[in-house]
This record gives C-alpha cells, structure tokens and sequence, in this order.
C-alpha cells in the first residue's frame, strides 16, 4: 500500500480522497494556488505545496508543477479527483514514467474514451448500444445538414472533444443544423481547442442514466448499479440519485453487462462511468464514458455501502477486487444535490463573494433512520472566487425508499445556512417539494420545462401562509415575553404582553391571537384553525427547529422591522405582525414603489466588461447584442430587452463590475 498521497486537485473532491487516506492510514500531499492558501484541502492535508497563481491553467493543470510538488514531498501515489488532469493520459503517463503511480485508469482506456467519437465506435464494435447517428467527423455545414437528413429530425450536434455540456446544439430543421454546426464549432474550438464535430439523433424524453464500474489489474470488472442524473441545467447535471426511479431489473442488468463488456474492450481498471440515454420505452444508447471518479459518486456509496476511492486506491496499489458481481446489492435511495454558488433568481448567474455564513446540516444517521452526508470545500468566511467551478457543497440524504430520501433532502436544505452570496438552495427546495419530481417522472427537460420562466421563488398556499404566520407568531410571543421580563425587573412592575395580532405576508392577511400552553404557544387564526408551536429558538438566533402540530420544521429566522424574514422550502418571506389598530393604520399607509430599472442595463453578476457592442445615440432592437461581461470563465452576452436608445454608457471594455452596477442608460 501507498505511504503518500499528493491530491491533484482542490475542493471538495480533494478533501473527499484526504478523507479516505487518512482512515486508510496514508499520509496526504495537497496543491493550492494562491487562491487557496487558506482553503480547506491545503489544511485537511498532512503537508501542502504552492504551485503557482490562481488561473488553474497557471497551477492546477500544468503538469510540470504537479509533478514538481510530488518529487519534492515523496508521493508514491497522485489522486487526479475530477476535473483538471483526471482525463489527461500524458499526466498519466508522466507520472508512471517518474515511477509515480497515478491513481486511475490504465492512459490507453483514458485516450480511447477521451474521444466522444472514438469511444463510440469502441463501443458499438463491443456490442454496446449507441445513439443512431454518423459514426464520423463532419466537416461542413452542407455535410452536416445533409447527414441530418438522413439521421432524421431532431438531431444533436456534438464537439467529439466535449465535456461539461459544452459544443452540443439541438437542431430541429436545416436552418438550425447550419447554425448550431458553426455555433458548436466554435464553443468546442475556444473551449477545449479541437473544433472536431458529428451528429447524432437528439433523443426525445430522454434521461440521463449512467453506470458505475470498478475493475482491478487482474482482469476483475463489476458494475455498481446505476444513478439517474436526468436533473440537469444547460445540460449539466443538478441533481442526481441511486439507483433510478425508472429501470427494473433487467434493463439494469442488460445496461450494467454492456458497461462491462465496453471496459473489457479496452483494458479498464479503477472507477469508470458509462453513461446512457434512456428514452420513454427504456431503450438506451451510450453516451460516453468517464474515465474517473464522478461528482455524484456519494449516491453509489450511500446505496452500496461502498467506499469507491478505498477501491480506487487499492486497485492502484495492485490489490485484487473484494468483492464479485454477487456480492453487489443495493439498498435503499440517495439523492445528491448539488449547491452552486449561483443566483437563482437571476437566470442562475454564477455569483462569488465571501461566505459570510456556512453552516451545514448535522450528518450522520438521524433518529428516523435517515443519513445525511454533506461533501463539501469551503468553510464559513472563505471566499467563493471567479477563477473555479462554482460548486459550494454536494449535499446527499439516503432512506430506506425514495419518497423519504426526497423528504429527507427537503428538510437538510432547511436546516442548511449559507448567506454572503447568491445560492440555488430556494430552487432545490422547490425540486424536492414538486410533485412531478416526487413521482419520479424526469426527463433532462424536467428544469426547463418546469420552470420555463426561471425561478422566482417559491409562494406560500394559504395553509402553507398561516403555517409561517404561526412561527412568526410564536417567535413574536417569546421575544416580547422576554422583553417584558426585562423591563419589567427593571421597573419592578410587569407590563402586558399582547396577543392579537393581524399578520400579513405573500399578499394574505390573518387574525391570529397567540397564547402559551404547556411549553408551546397556540396560535389561533380567524376561522377556527389554530397551530400548536414549539421551538429550541433563542432571541438572535438565525435558524431554529420548530415543531408545528407534531411535524418537524427548520425554518431560518431573522428580525425585520416590525416583522420577521422566515425562510424554508424555497419559500422567502416577511411575515409583519401589527396590533389591529396599528394594521388598521398601515393598511392606509402610501405603498412605496420599487424604483423604475427599466431604462437600465445592470450588471447581473460580478464580473468583467469585455465588449461594448453599442455606442450613445445608438437604436437597439430587441434581442441586439448590448455588451458581454466574463464572469467565472463563461462569457454571457447581455441583449436588449425591448427597442430603445441609448442615451449613456457607464461602463468601458476591461471595467470591473459589481452586481447591479450600472452599464448603460436607455433613453
Ligand atoms: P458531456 O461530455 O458534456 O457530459 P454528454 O455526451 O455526456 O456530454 O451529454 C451531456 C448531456 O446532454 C446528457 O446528459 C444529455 O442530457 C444530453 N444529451 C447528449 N446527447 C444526447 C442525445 N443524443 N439525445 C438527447 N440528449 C442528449
Ligand atoms: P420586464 O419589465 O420586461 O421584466 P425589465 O424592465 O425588468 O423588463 O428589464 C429587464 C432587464 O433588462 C433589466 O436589467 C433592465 O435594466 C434591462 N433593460 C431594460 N430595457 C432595456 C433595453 N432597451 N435594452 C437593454 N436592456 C434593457
Ligand atoms: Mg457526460
């Protein structure tokens, strides 16, 4: 077995693989950029080394400084993690080459499936199945259209050298095979500098199932069941699960011995996945193969019991697989939810800036039998930059069946405390809570089709309302019974506390007078209904778990002004409660209306102008190119909503941007 293991990577997957070698008892190396002095894997490890500047392509993917980092601490081992070198068989090779062992896939499996066109011919000649297409490059528009023709609308365009659901383009005619061919072209040439293009049949009402292997040097492969990652944004993916809602038996069997047959083609060991597109009558085609551990590996271990780095490792040392395909059986469900440093309410832009507050659920086994596990990076009061992925934490719950694991995962978010920057918790909130998702009825279109209009919260139903009414009602009674406490030992005469009250909140307006029973404060609303309360709250708390006619609630709690901000399952709301005159007087007030932002381009996220596609005096249609900012490596191109003129602009190619700042003026 190793003595050393230097990590090639950052984040939470570097703090996953130190997590498994230390209780393996090996010592671990970590990497950091200047981004990461302080950063959570370079203290978790036993010794760290500074490669170079914050871009990864000045430090984390240049092999020569990794290689460097591992003569100097004595590694005998390098986990890649994903991401960075992980599918880089020169780094691979490299390393062997200076007797390193790289802790992976033999580098001729990593080349023969680094290649979205070459693995797919591996495959089918392995009698896997694949998507109907041209199993060759295109070279021009013309041919693209024409091979289109043939595979039959719609289709999808496809960069051979693409990854992370970049250079793919759905076409439903000729027009789009001409644009998304030129379109995809380009994204694949800037992205991964290999603008190699072929065409496939787009799959419809397809999910995104994929299998996970494990094989060893001596021939040993098995398949570890599947996860359903239909659950995905720009095609990437969101949400993911073990095993999937939608296959029995025998698709899982016929689908994990393909996967098999397709490593024994090329010589596989180590971890692997092989991903499949499903559609509605369970036929399923290969997609690709990672050559690597996956960002939702966790869900595998939640249902298999395994430890797949443990395995990765071994298997590296040389080590004979434990256990044989009999051995495999799955239990239960987990889910993972991936949290992104990214605002929901602002088309998902990529939002950075310092944690201000992080505080994860509690892990472990729960008293209902439910676990909790939560692989994560970044700790309260580091900071989330532009310069990697902006993945905070992957969040899992695992339970005996689906519905609870679901359950399980709805009320982790609410127990989960992130502020400082724009995060997705609202909108996975809303996920777990969506009926549609419950019945495991998923496609990759779930999002879009869901929420086609984006995301702008989740909002109350009455009886959901008047739950919040109630926890505002009690947090109201306990701080003004403290309050009372207070001034009445001061002034040595006790001062009433009230307990009518009129709460408003999302557009509804309840009577509701309060008062305490036994340890819990009884809020009875107009009507008849009432809400039994209790709660471990203490004044200037920011989150608590209420009880709420016997059902378990965390809800994050905050003073505002005369109300409280609560918020839980993606929904954010001010609950005002004011005595009855005084609502009687604010129901007269003026409202104050939200300033008028319509002649305004705003940045939308932090980040850096690189183009200013208009000048002053400029008429713009609706849909122009205004200007581009880059933010968190993705150039996003900011359109004008509506025709206008400009009347001024604020900003200039190369400014640094604030969210919000302005950009320009419309007349
Ligand atoms: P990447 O390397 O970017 O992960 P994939 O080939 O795995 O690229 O595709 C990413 C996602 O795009 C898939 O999970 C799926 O949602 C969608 N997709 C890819 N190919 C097809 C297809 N032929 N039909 C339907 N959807 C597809
Ligand atoms: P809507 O009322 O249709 O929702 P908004 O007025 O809220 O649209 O504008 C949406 C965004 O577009 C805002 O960020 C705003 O600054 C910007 N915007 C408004 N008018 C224009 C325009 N003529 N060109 C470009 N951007 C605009
Ligand atoms: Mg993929």
């Amino acid at each position: 077995m190793f003595g050393k293991i230097l990590i090639a990577n950052r984040g939470e997957i570097a703090c996953r693989v130190i997590r498994t070698a230390k209780k393996l008892g090996i010592k671990t190396v970590a990497v950091y950029s200047d981004a990461d002095r302080e950063a959570l894997h370079t203290r978790l490890a036993d010794e760290a080394v500074h490669i170079g500047p914050a871009p990864s392509s000045q430090s984390y993917i240049v092999i020569g400084k990794i290689l460097d980092a591992v003569k100097a601490t004595g590694a005998d081992a390098v986990h890649p993690g994903y991401g960075f070198l992980s599918e880089n068989s020169n780094f691979a090779e490299a390393l062997m080459a200076d007797g390193v062992a790289f802790i992976g896939p033999p580098p001729v499996a990593i080349e023969a499936m680094g290649d979205k066109i070459t693995s797919k011919n591996i495959a089918a000649s392995a009698g896997v199945s694949t998507v109907p297409g041209h199993m060759g490059l295109i070279d021009d528009a013309d041919n693209a259209v024409r091979i289109a023709g043939q595979i039959g609308y719609p289709v999808m365009i496809k960069a051979s050298a693409g990854g992370g659901g970049k250079g793919m383009r759905i076409a439903w005619n000729d027009t789009e095979v001409r644009e998304g061919f030129q379109s995809s072209k380009n994204e694949a040439k800037s992205s991964f500098g290999d603008d190699r293009i072929f065409i496939e049949k787009f799959i419809t009402q397809p999910r995104h199932i994929e299998i996970q292997v494990l094989g060893d040097q001596h021939g040993n492969l098995i398949y570890l069941g599947e996860r359903e990652c239909s659950i995905q944004r720009r095609n990437q993916k969101v949400i993911e699960e073990a095993p999937s809602p939608f296959l029995d038996a025998a698709t899982r069997k016929a689908m994990g011995e393909q996967a098999v047959a397709l490593c024994k083609a090329v010589g596989y060991f180590s971890v692997g996945t092989v991903e499949f597109i499903v559609d509605a009558e369970r036929q399923f085609y290969f997609l690709e193969m990672n050559t690597r551990l996956q960002v939702e590996h966790p869900v595998t271990e939640l249902i298999t019991g395994i430890d797949l780095v443990e395995e990765m490792i071994r298997v590296a040392a040389g080590e004979r697989l434990r256990i044989t395909q009999d051995d495999v059986t799955l239990n239960g469900w987990a889910i993972e939810s991936r949290l992104y440093a990214e605002d929901p309410y602002r088309s998902f832009l990529p939002s950075i800036g310092r944690l201000k507050r992080y505080r994860p659920p509690v892990e472990g086994r729960r008293e209902d039998g439910t676990i909790v596990r939560n692989d994560t990076g970044v700790v309260e009061g580091g900071e989330i930059s532009m310069y990697y992925d902006p993945m905070i934490a992957k969040l899992c719950t695992w339970a005996p069946d689906r519905l609870a694991a679901v359950d399980a995962m709805a009320k982790a978010f609410d127990d989960f405390e992130v502020e400082g920057i724009g995060h997705n918790l609202p909108f996975l909130s809303a996920v777990m809570e969506h009926p549609r998702f419950r019945e495991g009825r998923l496609t990759t279109a779930f999002i879009a089709e869901e929420f086609p209009d984006g995301f702008s919260g989740v909002h109350p139903t009455e009886q959901q309302a008047r739950g919040l009414a109630a926890v505002a009602a009690f947090l109201n009674l306990r701080q003004q019974t403290r309050g009372v406490l207070i001034s009445g030992a001061l002034a040595n005469h006790p001062r009433e506390v009230g307990c009518d009250w009129v709460a408003t909140l999302a557009g509804f307006s309840f009577n509701v007078s309060t008062r305490e029973e036994g340890g819990r404060v009884i809020a009875s609303f107009d009507g008849g209904t009432s809400h039994a309360v209790s709660s471990d709250w203490l004044p200037g708390r920011s989150h608590a778990s209420f009880v709420v006619d016997g059902s378990p609630l965390g809800v994050k709690t905050e003073a505002a002004g005369s109300g409280w901000r609560l918020r839980r399952g993606g929904m954010d709301e001010i609950v005002y409660l004011r005595s009855p005159r005084v609502a009687e007087l604010a129901a007269l007030m003026p409202r104050k209306l939200p300033p008028d932002m319509s002649r305004m381009l705003l940045c939308p996220m932090p980040g850096v102008v690189t183009t200013i596609a208009v000048s002053e005096g400029d008429a713009v249609e609706a849909g122009q190119a205004l200007a581009t900012v880059e933010a968190m490596k993705m150039e996003n191109v900011l359109r004008a909503e509506r025709r206008g003129t400009v009347k001024r602009i604020a900003a200039e190619p190369g400014s640094s941007l604030a969210v919000d700042e302005l950009i320009m003026e419309f007349e």
